[in-house]
């Protein structure tokens, strides 16, 4: 009879365990072998941190194992541990949260106390960090899908949704699971260290959008949301059938827009315009900046123009008309608003040789209780009622500095400790509220006030 080896006896304890160095470890990047870049059965080396192919005779984890001693290999794909050039399996607790690291993973109980019990986590480093408030490297110009991604990891319901795994895993969208992994790393009381990297999310939006978004390039965080929305809508299933996705369920509302024809000339005139009322659904609004006037003060500085969000939405308050190219005017008023509200300043425009040129006119705004009364469609007895539509503001992304130049922040609101934190990039900071309400917003998250 052969001889047991000695990790089949009871009680045996891998002998390496002691080597595995946690502060060298990073799941962020793209699973590949170090060596031949292949992406698949890959494993990560415990002791060194690189990623190796395969652990059977003559395979990049198995030559890595000889020629470095180094022992002790995680599967990126399933977080079994395996002792090479052995080959046993490394069942021990000690591995945990290594394995959290890899693959967070939430209860629906932890999950409902997120916005009511603020976590304090500590990373291998000492560093202390607060799960949901962490930060993302910014790859080369990517500062705009970083905003965008920490505005929506905190939408209540689109965030619960993606720290459930199995609410999506069955679709085999990479673009869903990347985005899944990655609102599930900023929760996660398991992180190393307070900050993430989002490298194998944006390789599926430059797979998903055919480059459009892509590493090395700033994009309009509007445009990209704007096409993450729906990218994600249809990737997990959804339709134009209303609600027929968590997108569409929580971001969708609509708008009733009545299109008043230009007369044509030597037309009679008519005694009433002729009207056409369509209703259409909406993810966000956009509103215009009134064009910024060149005023100086009494010290020819240049005065940065400020204007109330209220004299911006009154393109919805189903009165003032506004003009189209073909000389057509439209009225617009909201029918039905989400519980989640998405609001476009729109500040940038290409001028006639295709520039880009920004209004940095400042939007003043409440962060609290923005009153949407009177741009949302509602019979006399409602008025009468004392109905009300009152928004709280969770996010806000804006613009600091040049069009071409510039970069992107947001400023997000933590529901569990009720505070306002700057996030840009690696980097969080407690931010007072007062600030945030007189800056030059660009795109704005809110959510609707309890009636
Ligand atoms: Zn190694």
């Amino acid at each position: 009879m052969a001889k047991r080896k000695p990790w089949e006896e009871a009680g045996f304890r891998c002998p390496y365990l002691d080597t595995i160095n946690r502060l060298v470890l990073d799941f962020d990047f793209e699973k590949a072998c170090s060596v031949s870049g292949n992406n698949f059965n890959v494993y990560a080396c415990l002791v060194c941190g690189k990623y190796f192919q395969g652990r059977g005779k003559h395979t990049q984890c198995y030559t890595h194992a000889l020629q470095e001693a180094h022992h002790v290999y995680m599967n990126l794909g399933d977080g079994r541990v395996y002792c090479l050039p052995d080959g046993y399996e490394v069942i021990d607790s000690s591995l945990k949260d290594i394995q959290d690291m890899l693959d967070p993973s939430f209860t629906p109980e932890a999950v409902s106390t997120l916005d009511s019990v603020p976590v304090y986590a500590r990373g291998v480093d000492g560093s202390d960090y607060m799960p949901g408030l962490i930060g993302l490297n910014n790859i080369k110009g990517t500062d705009s899908v970083n905003v965008v991604v920490q505005s929506l990891a905190r939408v209540p319901p689109l965030r619960d949704f993606f720290l459930l795994p199995s609410n999506y895993a069955h679709l085999r969208s990479p673009l869903v699971a990347e985005f899944g992994a990655l609102v599930r790393k900023i929760w996660s009381p398991h992180n190393f260290k307070g900050q993430v990297s989002p490298h194998e999310l944006l390789q599926a939006i430059m797979s998903a959008s055919a480059n459009r978004f892509k590493i090395g390039e700033q994009c309009d965080p509007m445009d990209f949301l704007a096409w993450l929305l729906n990218s994600l809508h249809t990737a997990l299933g959804g339709t134009r059938k209303a609600g027929s996705s968590i997108i569409h369920r929580t971001f969708q509302g609509s708008v009733k827009v009545t299109t008043l024809k230009a007369r044509g000339e030597g037309e009679e005139e008519a005694e009433e315009e002729e009207a056409t009322a369509r209703e259409l659904p909406f993810l966000y609004l956009t509103v215009d900046v009134p064009p910024a006037p060149l005023f100086k003060d009494a010290l020819e500085r240049n005065i940065i123009p400020q204007v109330p969000l209220f004299a911006c939405l009154a393109k919805f308050d189903g009165q003032t008309p506004q003009e189209m190219m073909n000389g057509d005017k439209r009225r617009y008023i909201i029918t039905r608003l989400p519980r989640y509200l998405i609001v476009h300043i729109k500040r940038f425009s290409k001028n006639t040789q295709h520039f880009l040129e920004k209004n940095p006119t400042i939007v003043n705004f409440p962060v609290r209780n923005l009153d949407l009364s009177n741009y949302v469609e509602m019979s006399e007895e409602e008025r009468a009622a004392g109905a009300s539509h009152k928004y709280h503001l969770m996010s806000s992304i804006q613009h600091d500095g040049p069009p071409d130049t510039g970069a992107y922040r947001a400023f997000v609101h933590f529901k569990a400790n009720d505070s306002w934190y700057e996030m840009q990039d690696l980097h969080c900071n407690g931010v007072h509220p007062q600030l945030i309400s007189v800056s030059e917003s660009y795109i704005q998250f809110y959510d609707a006030a309890a009636a």
